[in-house]
């Protein structure tokens, strides 16, 4: 029988990378896009390298059209676009265009190729962000930044084709999700990154915004695997992903200092100009839906989590080798 094919757009990031070798381990055949150079496999694909296909492109409706028709994947997944919920009031342009004008496309392009390729678009959290407390694939969608408003309309684009024109198409809304292959722009590997530094005594202090708001946490790869399962449902819809519980940044710090035997107290600064202008002081999920109908559930609690970051961390500092050969949970 012919592999399955499958096409990840923005495949160098974090949950593209993990998504690629969960479907090579599923014996699919992989490609992937960059808009960088098609031979650059950067740190994510670099144990990759000969086992995908990058394919370099731009993201309007001709080029996709073309990718499509020459690759004729199952299976399209779209992790792409400015990932930056603070910095998204500073790239406007930039977040609209790699978010409701790149799904736009992607959707048109699968349209006039085939429709019965699958698709699969990450949303977030984010478009939930009026809200505090606990939500469902049910609450109202509330945005409260431009990258949640470009993924609330993702999430209402995809589910309107799935509508009109009966395509498999469907949204996952990911909760926070992290790993040792997150940017440092985000907190958890800020927290880690900075925390190993000042273990090794190379730095003195960690500054962080607010360190009281609350966030449902998962391990990417958990999250990745429930995003393949969702190419698989009797019936497509949108699911929300995520772990059910909340943990505060001040928990984060603690436990990651906790684990260093650090101090926090004495390396901890709290900056209000970090704080964001709004944002949910608590906001969690409930996947009881995920679960029942993929069979998924996060498997990597919020402290392994940490710890595995951590162990990564101080490997890439103390120069050992890394190439994500200890961290990859998908065995290839
Ligand atoms: P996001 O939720 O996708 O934007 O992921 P982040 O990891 O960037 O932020 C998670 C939460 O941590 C947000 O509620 C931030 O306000 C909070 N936070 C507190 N201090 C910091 C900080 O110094 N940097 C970042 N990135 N977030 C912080």
């Amino acid at each position: 029988m012919a592999k399955k094919k499958a096409l990840i757009l923005g495949i160098s990031g974090q949950d593209g990378s993990y998504l690629a070798e969960l479907l090579l381990q599923k014996g699919y055949e992989v490609y992937g896009t960059t808009r960088g150079s098609a031979s650059v496999f950067g740190a994510n694909l670099k144990h990759l390298k000969g086992k995908i296909k990058l394919i370099h492109t731009t993201y309007d409706v001709k080029s996709l059209v073309k990718i499509l028709s020459r690759v004729r994947p199952h299976e399209v997944f779209n992790f792409a676009g400015q990932t930056y919920v603070s910095k998204s009031w500073s790239l406007l342009h930039e977040t609209v265009q790699s978010s409701p004008v790149l799904v736009n496309n992607i959707l048109e392009a699968i349209l006039q190729v085939d429709k019965k390729i699958r698709f699969f678009q990450a949303s977030s959290c984010e478009i939930f962000s009026q809200h505090s407390g606990l939500i469902t694939e049910e609450s109202p969608i509330a945005p409260g930044n431009p990258y949640g408003c470009g993924k609330a309309y993702t999430t209402h684009l995809v589910s309107c084709f799935r509508q009109q024109y009966g395509m498999y198409a469907v949204t996952g809304i990911f909760f926070n999700h992290d790993s040792p292959r997150r940017h440092e722009d985000f907190v958890t590997r800020k927290i880690v990154k900075r925390a190993v530094a000042i273990k090794l005594g190379r730095e003195q202090e960690l500054v962080l915004g607010n360190t009281s708001i609350a966030r449902d946490w998962s391990y990417a790869p958990d999250i990745v695997k429930a995003a393949a399962k969702m190419m698989r449902m009797k019936t497509p819809q949108d699911l929300v992903l995520a772990s059910g519980r909340t943990h505060s940044v001040q928990e984060m710090v603690d436990t990651v200092f906790a684990l260093l035997e650090l101090n926090p107290e004495a390396h901890v600064r709290i900056d209000r100009a970090l704080f964001r202008p709004s944002e949910a002081p608590a906001i969690y999920a409930s996947s009881k839906k995920a679960k029942a109908l993929l069979r998924w559930q996060p498997k990597t609690s919020f402290h392994d989590m940490l710890k595995r970051m951590v162990a990564y961390e101080i490997r890439l500092q103390t120069g050992a080798e890394v190439d994500f050969r200890d961290e990859r949970p998908f065995a290839l």
